[in-house]
């Protein structure tokens, strides 16, 4: 395959050289273990959040994307096969992790009892009459990929049976709509289910670490500040703390944070807030929703502004979370260069005022999900105790952006998660391996990770990028949620 010029990178094949990974979401954890797995023997990860000692927790001050309670695992990708296959390798990779944990092979604070991937089936469910193509899709390309009893359709008697048999019975219908005359139509994506993601980073980290990975984390020694350069070229990065760490490659995986790092990507990505509202359910209801009765799930998820809901059991702790997607916001700020750029604010962001209320929109979505799905949580008196701005790296196309940065040949960027990359925890550093060693560069979807601009042809942009603080999606312009907002017995009358 023929590649851009700019890119007409050298492969990585010195094990020796000094790699730094800037950023330890699951771009940069997942590039290092395969980086030393591969036997790269000198490969540090930096990142401004000191992750031993919070764990990647959201309530003990983490606020990356991949520092959550949760996320969905599904193979279903619709027409997408290329994604599919990647589920179908990361599925076999989290079972995989799954067994090394109940081996004993755990971090301090682990237990052989965790799981980093539970497999309670993912559901996706629609409020139309038939299913959407994207499900049938889904459907129709399991089969043929050899997973032919994989995707469940919820009003199949026979697929029904099969969930049962499968232990998986209470996917089908895991609000109980049916008892109440409503419509449950979807598919139970059976491969499908929750990652823990919090564990699974601190898994991930201590696994890097056990292959030899160093990490420096803090907000000032950790913190990249800006790039070294030395004859024209990037030769490593300078830390908040002014030291100076050179490098032969340096890989920048800083999920939200990477746009305004890069400007290079302004044409390709930009950061975007989704709304997620945690609700601390009371011991019954927990249990009722807990991962042994209930999927994580998906609502009119391609429906735009009134749908792209999904949600999560209750974990141990008795926490439900709750997503919207439907509408991503913006954050633009003028940079340095005078551009304006989304950058991400979160309750832990310091010199901001917001504490992660989320616009009042997003929460009028939600609550009537509760509403309608959930009603047994208003009726014991459950409220909504948090919100949060999380935050996404969308590309123009939702592909990842995989790929050496245009006239810095030593620099490679790993991001543009685009919402969906969660899962890829275990596989995505292989992938990301592959690209610096030049390896399968003409594979389909290395291809759709090369840098690219946004084209001129609006029908194949999927995200709008850049539309500043006169966009309608900016924070600035959107009322944000008070507490009296977060009162569930309101409903949707907000
Ligand atoms: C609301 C939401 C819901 C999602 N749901 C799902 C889902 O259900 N399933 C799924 O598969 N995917 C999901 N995703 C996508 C997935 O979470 C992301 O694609 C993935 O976590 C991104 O990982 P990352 O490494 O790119 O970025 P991040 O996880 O954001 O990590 C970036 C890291 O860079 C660090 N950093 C930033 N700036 C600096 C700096 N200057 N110096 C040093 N370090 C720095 C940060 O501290 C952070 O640790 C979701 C994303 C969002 C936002």
């Amino acid at each position: 395959m023929s590649r851009p010029s700019t890119q007409a990178v050298p492969p990585l094949q010195d094990k020796d050289v000094k790699i730094n990974i800037v950023g330890a979401g699951v771009f940069g954890l997942s590039t290092a273990i395969h980086l030393a797995q591969r036997g790269y023997k000198r490969v540090t990860i930096f990142d401004k959040q000191p992750y031993h000692e919070s764990r990647y927790s959201y309530f003990n001050g983490c606020d990356a994307a991949s520092a959550d309670m949760n996320k969905i695992f599904r193979s279903a990708y619709g027409g997408q096969t290329e994604y599919q296959s990647l589920s179908i390798e990361a599925f076999e990779a989290w079972n995989q992790w799954n067994a090394e944990i109940a081996s004993g092979e755990v971090p301090p604070g682990m237990t052989k009892d965790d799981k980093v991937f539970v497999n309670n089936g993912n559901l996706s469910l629609t409020d139309k009459p038939s299913l959407p193509p994207f499900e049938l899709a889904t459907v129709r390309n399991m089969h043929e990929a050899g997973f032919p009893d994989s995707q469940l359709i919820t009003y199949d008697p026979s697929h029904v049976k099969i969930a049962t048999e499968r232990g998986l019975g209470f996917a089908i219908d895991p609000f109980d709509r049916q008892k109440r005359g409503q419509e449950y139509l979807g598919v139970l994506d059976t491969t499908g289910g929750t990652t823990l993601a919090d564990k699974a980073c601190f898994f991930a980290l201590y696994k890097a670490e056990r292959l030899g990975v160093r990490t420096v984390f803090g907000p000032t020694l950790g913190a990249f500040e800006s790039f070294l350069r030395a004859d024209g070229e990037i030769v490593g990065i300078r830390t908040l703390d002014g030291k100076s760490h050179y490098s032969g490659r340096t890989i920048i995986a800083c999920g939200g944070w990477t746009p305004t790092l890069l400007p290079e990507l302004d044409s390709v990505c930009e950061t975007t807030a989704g709304s997620v509202a945690i609700m601390k359910l009371p011991t019954d209801l927990a249990r009722r929703y807990s991962a042994k009765n209930f999927p994580s799930w998906m609502y009119k998820m391609r429906d735009g502004a009134e749908g792209g809901l999904y949600g999560f059991p209750a974990t141990s702790e008795g926490y439900m979370k709750i997503g919207y997607r439907g509408t991503k916001y913006t954050n633009p700020k003028v940079q340095k260069d005078g551009r304006e750029r989304s950058v991400p604010v979160t309750r832990y962001t310091e010199a901001e005022q917001i504490v992660d209320q989320i616009p009042t929109q997003a929460l009028a979505v939600i609550k009537q999900f509760i509403a309608d799905f959930l009603p047994d949580l208003p009726a014991n008196g459950v409220n909504i105790d948090m919100t949060r701005l999380c935050w996404y790296t969308d590309s123009w196309d939702n592909h990842f952006v995989i790929d050496h940065v245009p006239e810095h040949k030593n620099v490679l960027v790993a991001s543009a998660g685009s919402g969906h990359a969660f899962k890829y925890l275990p596989n995505i550093g292989a992938w990301v391996a592959d690209v610096l060693e030049g390896k399968g560069l003409d594979r389909q979807l290395i291809r759709s990770w090369q840098w690219r601009t946004r084209p001129d042809q609006e029908d194949r942009i999927i995200n709008e990028l850049m539309q500043g603080s006169a966009g309608r999606r900016s924070l600035k312009k959107t009322e944000l949620s008070t507490p009296r907002h977060l009162k569930l017995r309101q409903t949707a009358n907000l």
